[in-house]
């Protein structure tokens, strides 16, 4: 697999939507739509990639690898968010 699927396959799945098209930012608690993968002038604050959780860019272990906003991956810099993204895959997210 890919690892962009990977990253789509660990974003957290909100249990209204399709899984396929949306899943959970874990860092804003927003959702993410699947057809606006990688950043662009077009979508520069809702476009998705590939976040390494534990900020270790050499850790490609399928389960450190995340889908998140592309801005969310970029404001969250040089931090660790391991125990953030467990405490979040920890609950049920429903989103109107
Ligand atoms: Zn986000």
């Amino acid at each position: 697999m890919s690892k962009e699927i990977v990253a789509w396959e660990n974003a957290i799945i909100i249990n209204n939507k399709n899984k396929n098209q949306f899943r959970l930012c874990y860092i804003c608690k927003t959702e993410m739509n699947h057809g606006t993968k990688w950043n662009s002038d077009l979508n520069q604050h809702n476009g998705w990639n590939i976040d390494h959780i534990d900020v270790n860019e050499s850790n490609d272990i399928s389960k450190n690898l995340c889908a998140v906003h592309y801005e969310c991956n970029w404001k969250k810099g040089n931090k660790d968010y391991t125990q953030l993204y467990k405490d979040a895959k920890n609950l049920n997210w429903t989103i109107e």
